[in-house]
């Protein structure tokens, strides 16, 4: 898989309910916060088939996305 496959809806909505988004070619990732004001313990998740998973801690989404593998961008909220 070289294209994200999210249903652009759904991808909609994350923008508008995450704080930030993240791509990973992994189903695995994990997530800490990033430190400062958003950081919680390190927990990881497996993305599923919607091609998606939220942290229940900070709201940050994971994308499944190979071509943007590790890169996070703000969503501005
Ligand atoms: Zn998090």
């Amino acid at each position: 898989m070289t294209e994200s496959s999210i249903d652009p809806a759904i991808m909609q909505r994350l923008k508008q309910s995450a704080p930030e988004i993240c791509y990973s070619q992994s189903h695995t990732v994990s997530c800490d916060g990033g430190g400062g004001a958003l950081g919680h313990p390190r927990v990881y998740y497996t993305i599923g088939t919607q091609g998606f998973v939220e942290c229940g801690y900070c709201d940050r989404a994971f994308v499944l996305d190979a071509a943007r593998d590790g890169r996070c961008e703000s969503t501005g909220e």
